[in-house]
Formats: structure tokens, sequence, C-alpha cells
């Protein structure tokens, strides 16, 4: 088996990573640039995105436009596997960006084989912010490649089940993003950001408004568990909920948020309008405006597209005294988009505090799964810090 990188070796995401014999060509992810701005780059590789068709599968680890944004510029025909939760989000995601899902996918599981060509291909689930994600091993000519896409050992699943079951491998591509960039960020459990909203939140009077990103499942539980556990109402809007409802409904420590079964979640339109919600069956779920002036303790999930909407709710709600949380990557906080919409919400007189976690592996968890799997080689990509890597040699060769 041969690799070759063709993008997102020294940067984080845009990856496109292929892995072949002399018979059988198949890709693990195809993924756009973090910071293509309007069109994405597409890298010219034949038989994939030009030419003529010559692949045999496209494996995506999971949704993040990062590893799976160039979907729609492959040649058609293409086999595309992924995870069968991962695929219905990703559905919510593209039609809320009134984007059509054109692909009709494989799907994967956990430890489940899948034969392509001479490559036999194993899927295991791995915990990062995108739900449902995979790792995945190659084996083809007695020979072992693991390929981690993203992934972290402080979420919800079993980072240990997962290391106890991955074998020893010839070569590692693996995943360094927190090399960099997250080393600010803390690597805490979802469960342990739970703990910190509760004391945060406890004798905190007013509104409290979370700002992130309702495809991280995960987090979505998380701040559901915190309204829950400090006896407040959790507003969610109706992507979030059919976000939710995409998750399904496996429990893994919390349940994910469902509207029909519990009624302290509720369901705002930023539109205005409340018969939307009653037709797309939230039922009694759906809230208005007026209705919300009416809880005593709320907790909402936004977004910076929702500010007009929040203009109008904070003629309605008195947002002073009440709490901002900021619960996604710090990097985006340097877009004007993320920060103006942060500075709108604080001048309403709410009172600013972060509350996350990295999707990401931290170095600990990277050094962990070095020794669980003993490769030859090491092949860093989705990193801006492959030295760091250096450190296996001599035992290892480490590719930059
Ligand atoms: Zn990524
Ligand atoms: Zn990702």
């Amino acid at each position: 088996m041969k690799v070759h990188i063709h993008r997102g070796q020294n940067q984080i995401g845009g990856s496109v990573i292929e892995i072949f014999t002399d018979t059988t060509r198949i890709f693990f992810d195809i993924g756009a640039n973090m910071d293509d701005d309007h069109a994405a780059v597409v890298p010219p590789v034949e038989g994939l995105f030009c030419g003529k068709r010559k692949v045999d599968a496209v494996f995506l680890t999971h949704y993040h436009a990062d590893h799976a944004g160039l979907l729609g510029k492959m040649l058609s025909g293409i086999p595309v596997y992924m995870g069968k939760t991962a695929y219905e989000i990703f559905k919510v995601g593209e039609t809320y960006r009134n984007r059509i899902t054109a692909f009709r996918p494989q799907f994967v599981s956990d430890q489940k084989k899948i034969v392509i060509g001479d490559i036999t291909i194993t899927p295991f689930r791995c915990d990062h912010s995108a739900y449902d994600a995979y790792m995945y091993l190659a084996e083809a000519d007695g020979e072992r490649i693991l390929y981690t896409g993203d992934f972290r050992s402080h979420g919800r699943l079993d980072f240990e089940k997962l290391m106890n079951a991955l074998p020893e491998v010839d070569t590692l591509i693996t995943e360094g993003t927190s090399l960099s960039r997250d080393l600010q960020e803390r690597s805490v459990s979802e469960d342990a950001l739970i703990d910190m909203g509760k004391v945060l939140l406890k004798d905190r009077p007013g509104p409290v408004f979370v700002v992130m990103s309702p495809m991280n499942i995960d987090r979505l539980i998380t701040c559901y568990q915190i309204a829950l556990q400090t006896e407040r109402t959790f507003l969610i809007d109706p992507y979030a909920a059919q976000l939710a409802k995409a998750a399904g409904r496996e429990t893994i420590g919390h349940p994910v948020p469902d509207p029909g079964k519990d009624p302290s979640i509720r369901v705002f339109w930023t539109d205005g309008k409340m018969i939307p919600a009653r037709l797309r069956g939230y039922g009694k779920a759906g809230i208005s405006m007026r209705g919300i002036r009416k809880e005593e303790k709320f907790l909402m999930c936004v977004r910076p597209g929702m500010k007009q909407y929040l203009h109008q709710l904070s003629g309605m709600v008195n947002f002073r005294g009440g709490t901002l949380i900021y619960s996604m990557f710090a990097g985006h906080l340097e877009l004007p988009y993320f920060d103006g919409f942060m500075k709108f919400m604080e001048q309403k007189g709410l009172e600013r505090h972060v509350l996350h976690t990295s999707g990401h592996a931290a170095p600990e968890a990277i050094d962990q799964l070095i020794l669980k799997v003993k490769p030859k080689t090491i092949l860093p990509v989705h990193t801006e810090n492959a030295g760091w890597f250096l450190r296996y040699e001599p035992e290892c060769r480490v590719i930059l």
C-alpha cells in the first residue's frame, strides 16, 4: 500500500488523503480548506475531481467541511462511505445552507470491515466535535495503515475501549491540531463543562445565552444538561432541534435533547411566526417571544445569524445582568461575524464567559495512541506543528 497526501499535511483542514495498491485506489476525506473564502480550491486529482473517474471509494471520517467539503466537486459515481448518523446530521446542515445533498453514501459502523478491491477497511468509531466520527484502518499486502481523522480522548465515548480495539500498525496518519492552535484551549471533558456551567450559573440572575454550533451534538447535550441541572427552560431553534433529531436517541452518558419528550425543551422561531412550529411537528414545544418573556429562567442556544431576532427579544426580555457564554473555538472570535455578535450582545448588558473544550486530541492522547499502535512510520496531518512528532525518532520514521 502507498499513501499520497494530496492536501492537508502542514495545515489544519482541507484533507485529501489517498491510499492505493496496484489495483485499488481509495480516499480518506475530501475536505475544503478552512480559509477558502467563496469558491473552494479543488486540488487537481485525476480520477477523483477531474479526468475520467478512477477511484474505488471515498471514506469520510466525519461531516466537518474541512473533511467532507469537496463532495460536490467529486466526479459522479464514486462510492462514498460514512456513518449513518453522521450522514443524517450532514443532510440537515446542507438543507439549512440551501444546498442539496445529491450523494447517497453507504454506511460504516464500528469495527465492521469493508472490502474494496484488495484493501480491507475497518472503521473505528471515535469521539470528536462532529458526532458519529470514525478512524479508518486500511489493510492490504500484510500491511496496516491507520488514519485517525479528527479525534479526542476527553469526549463522551470511551477512549480506553477504542485504544484496546486498535491493533499495531505499520503507518499512522494522525491529526495534530492541538499541537499548535489549540494549545491555549483546555481539554476538559464535556461532563466537566456541565459542572463548570452549573457553578457559573448557580446564583446568576437573568437570561442565559450560549453561542454554540448545534452541529456539535455533544455540546448541545452539554448545554441541555446545564439547563436541566440549573432548572432553566432549554431554548433551541428548529435547526438545532432537527440536528438533535438526526443524531438519534442513542444515549452516551446523557440523552440527546428531544422536544417531543421533555416539556422543558422549547423551540423558538427566529422569523417570529409560530405556525411553522406547529406544522412541522413541534406542537406544544413551539414558543413565541411572548412565551419566552413569561419564562422565569431560560438558557438559549444562539448563533450570530440570530442577531435581529435577539435584538427584538431584548425589547421584551431584560438582558441586563444576564449571561453570555461563548462555547466555540476561540479562533472564530478573530472573525468580525463572531466578534461583532459578541460585542452586540454584551452591549445589551450581558456578562461574557467562556465554556469550551477542544474537539481535538490533547498531546497526551496522541502519545497514548502512538504508544498503543506502535507505528514504524508516522505521517502527521491536520497540524501546523508536525515537528512535534520528531520526538518519536529514531524508533519511528516521521515524514514531515
Ligand atoms: Zn478537521
Ligand atoms: Zn473535525
